[in-house]
Formats: C-alpha cells, sequence, structure tokens
C-alpha cells in the first residue's frame, strides 16, 4: 500500500465543496451559491466560442498572444507581463508549484479562499493561516506571521466569502512591508465590482514580488469556460511558463475570453445593476435585522444571531427553490453568502428570509 502512497500532505487535501447547484423537488433552483453572473455569459462570448467549436480537430495557441493582447489593452497592462490559466485557480495552483515546497510556509487569511490551502498543500508546504479582523484582512496580523521561510501570502481583494475590501493604502502597506524573498498574490476575481479599486495593478509594476490574478468566471459569466489570467513581473512569468502546460486553453475558451473583453456595453450593464441590487439586498438584510458587511463583489454574506439560524435560513431558502451558501468551512458557520442575482431573484431572496424572520 504505502508504496503507492502520495507525496506528503497530499492527503490533508480537503476535497473543494462547489456550490450546491441541485434541489430536490425543485426543476430549476435559483442558484445563488458560487457568484456566477445571473444574466448568463457573455453573449459575444458565446459567438465566438460556438464559432470556434467546429475547429476542434486543431490544437489551440500555446502563448495566447491574441487573449494577452486583449487583455493589456482592456485592463492597461503590458501583455508581455500577463499568463493566462484555466482559470485563475490554475494560476495560484502554479504559483504554489513553482514557489513552495516541503519547509516553506504559505500565508492566507481565516477566512480565505480555499483553493490557497489546497494549492499549498499540493506543493508540499505548509499552509498558515492569520486571523481576520471583523472579517477583514489584517495586514499587522500577517506581518507580523512571516518567517524567513514564508514563500506566498495570499489574500483576495475584494475578499470571498466576506466581500470586504481592503483600502488601497492598506495593501501597499503589506507589500512594502514583506520581504523580498516572498511573494504577495493579490487574487482579483471580484476586482471589477469594486468600484475605483484597481487590483493593485500599479504594485506589480513597482515591486519584483507582487503579483495580481484575475478572472473571466465571476463579471464574464465564463467560469465553465474556465479562463483567468495573472499579472507579474517579467521574472516570474518566465518562470509560471515553464511548469504551464502548453496548450492549457482550449481555442474555444481563448475566442470566448477575447470577445468577451469586446462585450462593453453588456458588461457595463451587468456591473451597473450588480452595484443597485447588492445595496438594496444589503439594505434589506440589515431592515431584517441580520448583519451585513458593505460588499464591493457580486454576492453578500448575511449574518445571523447563530449557526442554528443560519441553517435554518438557509432551509428555508431551499425550500423556496433558492440555493445559496452555507460558508461553513471558511469559518463563518453563522452567516449565508447569497450571490446578488437578478432583481426578481433579490426580491425572491428578500421575501423568504422576511417569512423566515416571521415565523421563527
Ligand atoms: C471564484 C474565485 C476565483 C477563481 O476562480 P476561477 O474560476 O478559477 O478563475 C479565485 N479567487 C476567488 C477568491 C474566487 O472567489
Amino acid at each position: 500500500m504505502t508504496q503507492i502512497a502520495p507525496q506528503p500532505g497530499i492527503m490533508d487535501i480537503a476535497l473543494y465543496q462547489g456550490g450546491q447547484s441541485q434541489l430536490a423537488g425543485h426543476a430549476e433552483p435559483l442558484k445563488l451559491s458560487s457568484n456566477e453572473n445571473p444574466f448568463g455569459p457573455s453573449p459575444m462570448a458565446v459567438t465566438a466560442a460556438t464559432a470556434e467549436l467546429a475547429a476542434m480537430h486543431r490544437y489551440p495557441s500555446t502563448d495566447h498572444q491574441a487573449l494577452r493582447q486583449a487583455i493589456g489593452a482592456t485592463y492597461d497592462v503590458d501583455p508581455a507581463q500577463v499568463i493566462c490559466g484555466v482559470g485563475s485557480d490554475e494560476i495560484i495552483h502554479f504559483l504554489c508549484q513553482a514557489y513552495a515546497g516541503p519547509g516553506d510556509e504559505v500565508i492566507h487569511t481565516e477566512h480565505g479562499f480555499a483553493m490557497y490551502r489546497i494549492s499549498t498543500l499540493a506543493a508540499g508546504a505548509t499552509p498558515i493561516e492569520v486571523a481576520e479582523t471583523e472579517r477583514c484582512v489584517d495586514v499587522d496580523a500577517i506581518l507580523a506571521a512571516v518567517t524567513p521561510a514564508t514563500r506566498l501570502v495570499f489574500i483576495a481583494n475584494p475578499a470571498n466569502p466576506t466581500g470586504t475590501l481592503l483600502p488601497m493604502d492598506e495593501v501597499t502597506r503589506l507589500a512594502a512591508g514583506l520581504p523580498e524573498s516572498c511573494i504577495l498574490v493579490l487574487d482579483g476575481a471580484y476586482v471589477e465590482f469594486a468600484e475605483g479599486y484597481d487590483g493593485g495593478r500599479a504594485l506589480v509594476a513597482q515591486y519584483d514580488n507582487v503579483v495580481m490574478t484575475r478572472t473571466f468566471s465571476k463579471l464574464y459569466g465564463l467560469g465553465g469556460l474556465r479562463v483567468g489570467w495573472g499579472y507579474a513581473p517579467l521574472p516570474v512569468i518566465e518562470v509560471l511558463n515553464r511548469i504551464r502546460g502548453p496548450f492549457n486553453l482550449s481555442a474555444q475558451a481563448l475566442a470566448g475570453a477575447e470577445a468577451a473583453l469586446q462585450d462593453v456595453d453588456w458588461v457595463a450593464d451587468c456591473l451597473r445593476i450588480n452595484a443597485e441590487e447588492r445595496s438594496r439586498l444589503c439594505g434589506g438584510l440589515r431592515q431584517l435585522g441580520l448583519g451585513c458587511d458593505e460588499s464591493a463583489a457580486n454576492f453578500v454574506l448575511a449574518r445571523f444571531a447563530s449557526e442554528a439560524e443560519a441553517l435554518g435560513a438557509d432551509q428555508h431558502l431551499k425550500d423556496q427553490g433558492i440555493i445559496v451558501r452555507h460558508p461553513r468551512s471558511y469559518k463563518l458557520p453563522d452567516c449565508l453568502r447569497i450571490t446578488v442575482g437578478r432583481p426578481e431573484d433579490n426580491s425572491r431572496v428578500l421575501a423568504a428570509l422576511t417569512t423566515f424572520k416571521e415565523t421563527a
């Protein structure tokens, strides 16, 4: 048996739990559990990816030049400093694989995204969890946890599942305070939803050890297509490209993502409605006596009085055909994370929580 044992650390990985998507007794449940775009995929992406299907006998581009150029134009970054991955999850994975191994430490925060720990353990390194303060990343706590063995620090900003945004001056203080031997990864899966925040792009230009990751899975509605990217100093890009599979992205995925960047009117509508509905949802939750931090993302975190109340509300929502996320594994057992849906979806959520509160 032990002759085929996996590398140390692998069996310490808890299997990733995705957002639930099915509900017994409900043919078409309202799925607000995975922060997907409630309006579906970018229509231009669907057209482009579909057109590419007929050429599926061809291998795709290996350098992703066209997509990197398009990303550069949209986000004002140097295409040479962009690497594309199978979702930004793959970029996180590359970073751990390339920079952390046995004996090394990788910092993530208390309520941080599950992939940081998974990719750290997969690389044989040791995940170090740092406390947050009131569901916000705490820069002083991170800096205090850094040791000579620290190789990577992961923060998502805006954060998932809390939705909180660390102000730019705090992000800058973190970048400035880390030793040069340690890479700061700014996971920007939700950056587009945060007004006035660009993901810390300027820090990547300023520091040799700051990397930003981004995705097409949330705003652009392409979670199923699997396209993400990283923006990093050139030496880091040259490292990551050595472990990237030469054909990691399909031609369909590349074409879809490139087209989504051109879908500017649709994207603007999605952003506008998300901002309006996010504040309506949060306001509605507060009116019901629930806690709700200001969210800078496309979801809100509802805080209940106890885990029992959160589970009761979760069940009540399910009874009405609505699936949200109970973030117990993120150490938020008294909360429910609710993706901002279409206006009618959010009205349904608020109506269901109102009857829950009335009958509880
Ligand atoms: C959704 C999400 C991602 C990325 O997902 P991909 O689909 O792999 O791009 C990354 N980080 C956080 C915090 C997320 O919530």
